[in-house]
Order: C-alpha cells, then structure tokens, then sequence
C-alpha cells in the first residue's frame, strides 16, 4: 500500500460512471472540467513509470497535464499532474482513507470520515460511549502505536461534573486563565466561583476561599442548627458542617433576614477532612433510615440554599445519636465505623 500523508486531501468527481479523486485544492476548478478526456497520446514510458509507482494510467483529463491514475493495489482513480507522476510519489485518495480508517480501528475508533473544516482532522466515533470526537490524523497514529489514549471530551466533563457534585461544587467551565488542568466551580454552599485543580477537587481538597482556607486540614465543625422560616411557615433541622459556622451560617446558607437560627449542638472536628467524611455518612444513613424525614428542596427553594440534607423537627432525636455516635469515634479512631 502507497505511504500517504494526511495532506492533501481530494474529493470525488465522476468520469464516465467512475469516481475521480481530484486534489481539492483545485475546488475552484468545476467538477465537469475534471471530466473531460484529453486527447492526447499516453507514452509507453509514462504507463511503465506509473507501473513502477503502483498505478496505471487511466487517461488523461482536463488538460494536457493531468492524468487519472488508478491504484493497482485498491482500484481507487486519483488525479495528478503528469509532473508529479514523473518527479514524486503520487498519493492514493483510496489507500489514505484505508489507512485512516484501519488506523482508527487500532487506536480502538470508528473513522466517520475526514473533517470538512481542516484537512488534517477526521472525526472519530467511541464505541465504549458512541459520542463522537475530532482528532487530527497524526493524534490517531500515535493512538494506534500505543503512544497516547484517545480520551472523550464529553465523558470526561461528565465525569468532572459528577466529581464536582459529590464535594458540594458545580463545574461550571473550563479555567478562564487558560490552565489545562483547572476548571471554574461554583461553591453550592455558598455561591463563591473560584478555579480548582480537577485532581484536587476529585479527592476534596477543594478549599472554598469565601467558607475558609484550607477546610480539609483545618479543624472543623459539625453543626445541627434548627432554622425557623417565619415567612415559610416552617422549622427545620439542618446538619452540616462549617470551619466557623456561628460566623458564617447566615451567609452560607444564604437565610432570609427573619430567619431564626438555633445551635443545638456544635461538635469539634479534627478536620474540615474528617468533618466532610462524618458528615456524609450521618447523612446517607438518615436519608436511608429515614427517608420521609428528609424535606423536598422544592419547600425551602429561596429560602435556604442548599439542595438536601435539611429534615423535619421530629428526627431530632435520632440526628442527635448520631452525632453522640460521631464524638465517640473522634474520641477513640480506632474503635471508629466499627458501631
Ligand atoms: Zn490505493
Ligand atoms: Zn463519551
Ligand atoms: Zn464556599
């Protein structure tokens, strides 16, 4: 098979029922001017230099310089000067595109075809997730001799998302200064956007800088605070946790100005690490205990602002084993998640 670079790229006119792959840099040349015969003799020498090239010499078309080359390796008609015949190795429109396509097939792709905007992109379909990606032909070789992995853009922002969520923040986009390795997030709690390395945030070391530095290592607390929304009609228990959250409660959970808060109890935490991770267990095992005691965001939307975790004044006894549950394992770590 003919060696074929990405470039150049030909597109297809037809001559006499056959398909003609004309250089498309000659797009400014109508297609009918390629599908003209030129009559003009086809010297032996030509045919025996073509042979020697992989391709015979079909005819001559549009001009006494251009030929219509056929590929005796894949049949495929290309169309070059008779210059570049005699000087150069011509390209095979038909063995670039089997080359494209079995080198996406071993960098484990579907080729859907080459990309219209750019000649050295081709558009790639993933079978793991079917979404479809745009790579340029050498990122595909390199893919297919194992020298790097074809990642899909679509997942991945799914994936960071998802991420994102699990720690309280929302992805919002790419980094607006430019680094490939941050994104912008929106802090849920409190509605502060800041840059965070996507490896940080994956493993919760996403300091918020408006809720406090440096959460994870600085100690914490756990809260359960009732909240009454006069405006609302409504009292509710909020469990969470907060570097400061006498300080900083109003703020963070964005309350109305009428809102009554109460602290009935305040648990000192080693870490913001250790609180998060306390936090979420005590949650998951509530909201599965007791699921109807865990209010629909839809009842306090604009009014706290947080999605989930705030529950009805009557599992205050059960939050509060809970929490007698979680001092005792601070206390003694080695006896801890054993209960
Ligand atoms: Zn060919
Ligand atoms: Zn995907
Ligand atoms: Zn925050």
């Amino acid at each position: 098979m003919c060696k074929t670079p990405a470039s150049p790229a030909f597109q297809p006119v037809s001559l006499d029922g056959r398909t003609l792959h004309v250089p498309r840099r000659s797009a400014h040349v109508p297609a009918e001017t390629w599908a003209v015969t030129y009559n003009g003799p086809i010297p032996d020498h030509w045919q025996k230099t073509a042979h020697a090239k992989g391709f015979n010499i079909l005819a001559r078309v549009r001009d006494r310089y251009h030929l219509a080359l056929e590929c005796r390796v894949c049949g495929t008609v290309t169309v070059h000067k008779a210059f570049t015949l005699r000087t150069a190795q011509p390209a095979c429109a038909g063995c670039a595109e089997i080359r494209r396509r079995s080198a996406a097939q071993d960098a484990g792709l579907v080729y859907l075809g080459r990309d219209p905007e750019d000649r050295h992109y081709g558009r790639y379909r993933i079978p793991e997730c079917g979404h479809e990606v745009r790579r340029q032909f050498e990122i595909i070789e390199r893919a297919a001799a194992g020298k790097t992995a074809i990642r899909c853009e679509t997942c991945l922002q799914a994936r960071e998302e998802n991420e994102a969520r699990r720690q309280g923040w929302t992805r919002l986009g790419p980094d607006p200064l430019g680094n490939p390795n941050y994104r912008l997030y929106r802090h849920d709690a409190c509605g502060h956007e800041q840059r965070i390395a996507v490896t940080n945030m994956s493993w919760g070391q996403c300091d918020c800088a408006t809720c406090g530095e440096s959460w994870t290592a600085k100690p914490s607390t756990i809260y359960l605070a009732r909240i009454t929304l006069p405006r609302a009609g409504r009292t509710v228990l909020k469990l969470g946790y907060s570097a400061n959250p006498e300080k900083r409660f109003r703020h963070q959970l964005g309350l109305p100005e009428d809102a009554q808060v109460t602290f009935l109890r305040l648990l000192a935490m080693p870490t913001g690490h250790a609180a998060c991770a306390a936090e979420k267990r005590a949650h998951a095992e509530l909201g599965r205990r007791f699921p109807q005691a865990v209010i629909p965001p839809k009842l306090y939307a604009g009014q706290i602002k947080v999605v989930s975790e705030i529950y009805t004044p009557w599992l205050l006894p059960e939050i509060e084993r809970v929490l007698t549950r979680i001092a005792r394992d601070i206390a003694s770590p080695d006896g801890a998640r054993a209960a």
